[in-house]
C-alpha cells in the first residue's frame, strides 16, 4: 500500500519554496520557560509531570524561584534567542501571583510574551494583556479518540473558547502538537480546520519524548520523515503560519531536514544545559546546511557586564541581588561547557 510519506521529497521541495516565498532565509532558537514541575491535572499519559508527587507540599517545592526564572529570561534576551512561552503545571500559582510574575518577566525581556498555562477566561486574559502578546493552547493532538485517551482531564473545548476571547482582545493564538501519540496523517484536515477556524498564527510540532513511568515509556519517538511530513503539509496549506520544530538533544541531526520542510525555528532543545557543547555546534552547522542564517548563539557567550544588565532592571534591590547570584551559577556552568 502506498504511504503518504512516499511523496515526502516532492512535498518538502514545495514546502521549502513556500517558506522562502513568505519568510527570509533565517532561523532562530526559541526557549520555553517552565515555572513548575507541579500540576493539578497530572494525568496526561505522556507527561513527565504526571509522574511527579501529588501532595500539596510539592506544589510549593515543585515551583522554580522567581530569581531563577528572571535570570534565565535575561540570558534569553542577551543570547538573542526568542522567548518561546512561559509555561508550567496548572495550579502552581494563584492568579495574582502569576500576573506579578509575568509582569516581571516582561520588565526583564522588554517585550510582551506568549503564555501556555491552560485555558484562560476573558477577565484573566484582560489582566495579563499588558504583558502578554498571545496564548498557547496545549492541544497535543487533534485526533479526538487519541486525545480522550492521552488527556482525559484536559478537554480541547475550553482552549477553543479561550481562542475566541483572545482573538476578540486582539491577542495572538498558538497551539502545541505532539506527534507520535497515535494520530495518523489522516488527521491533517482536522488540524487545518483548527488553524483556520481559531486564528492560529503559530504552531509547535513536538515529537513524543517517551518518559519513564508513563504509558509511552516503551514507545518510539516519531521519525524525522514523519515530523517533516506534518511540517511540510502545514507550511503548504498555511503558508504564513509560524512553525516551531521541537527537537530534543538526541534529535539534533534532524534540524536541517525539518528546516527544509518549512519550519521557522527550533525549540525544546535543552540549550542552557548544553550551551557550547558538541550538539550546540551541531545545531548551528545544521542551520548552515539548510542555508539559513541563525539569529543568536548556542555557542558563544556575549561579553557584557551581567551585573550591570541586572542593575538596570526596574525591579527591587533584593530581587536584583538574588538574580545576580542565580545568573552567576548559570554563567559558570555555561563557561565550564565552553572550556
Ligand atoms: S496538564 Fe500539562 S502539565 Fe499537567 S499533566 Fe497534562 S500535559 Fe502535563
Amino acid at each position: 500500500m502506498q504511504s503518504k510519506l512516499d511523496d515526502l521529497p516532492q512535498l518538502m521541495k514545495q514546502a521549502n519554496k513556500v517558506y522562502l516565498d513568505n519568510f527570509p532565509a533565517v532561523t532562530n532558537f526559541e526557549r520555553a520557560i517552565f515555572f513548575s514541575w507541579y500540576c493539578d491535572i497530572r494525568d496526561c499519559k505522556f507527561c513527565y509531570m504526571s509522574t511527579q508527587p501529588k501532595d500539596q507540599e510539592f506544589k510549593q517545592k515543585g515551583r522554580r524561584t522567581t530569581e531563577s526564572l528572571l535570570a534565565e529570561t535575561l540570558l534569553i534576551k542577551h543570547l538573542k534567542w526568542d522567548f518561546g512561552f512561559l509555561s508550567g503545571g496548572k495550579g502552581a500559582y494563584d492568579s495574582d501571583d502569576f500576573v506579578e510574575l509575568v509582569k516581571k518577566i516582561h520588565i526583564v525581556l522588554g517585550e510582551k510574551i506568549w503564555i501556555n498555562i491552560g485555558p484562560l477566561k476573558k477577565e484573566e486574559l484582560k489582566q495579563l494583556q499588558p504583558y502578554v502578546k498571545g496564548v498557547v493552547g496545549s492541544i497535543e493532538t487533534v485526533n479526538k479518540k487519541v486525545h480522550d485517551f492521552v488527556c482525559p482531564s484536559k478537554p480541547i473545548e475550553p482552549y477553543l473558547e479561550m481562542f475566541q476571547e483572545s482573538t476578540k482582545l486582539g491577542m495572538d493564538n498558538a497551539i502545541t502538537i505532539i506527534l507520535g501519540l497515535g494520530e495518523t496523517e489522516d488527521d491533517f484536515p482536522a488540524l487545518k480546520e483548527m488553524i483556520e477556524k481559531h486564528n492560529i498564527s503559530k504552531i509547535h510540532f513536538y515529537g513524543l519524548n517517551p518518559h519513564k513511568d508513563t504509558s509511552f515509556e516503551d514507545s518510539e519517538p516519531p521519525t524525522k520523515q514523519y515530523q517533516a511530513w506534518w511540517i511540510a503539509k502545514t507550511r503548504i496549506e498555511c503558508p504564513k503560519i509560524d512553525i516551531q520544530m521541537g527537537i530534543w538533544e538526541d534529535r539534533v541531526n534532524r534540524v536541517s531536514y525539518l528546516l527544509d520542510a518549512g519550519a521557522n525555528s527550533i525549540s525544546k532543545y535543552p540549550a542552557l544545559k548544553v550551551f557550547g557543547k558538541e550538539s550546540a555546534y551541531e545545531i548551528e552547522k545544521e542551520c548552515q546546511k539548510a542555508r539559513r542564517t541563525m539569529r543568536g548563539t548556542l555557542t558563544k557567550l556575549p561579553k557584557i557586564d551581567w551585573d550591570m544588565a541586572v542593575e538596570e532592571l526596574t525591579l527591587d534591590q533584593e530581587l536584583k541581588s538574588k538574580i545576580k547570584i542565580k545568573l552567576k551559577l548559570y554563567l559558570k556552568k555555561m563557561e565550564k561547557n565552553l572550556k
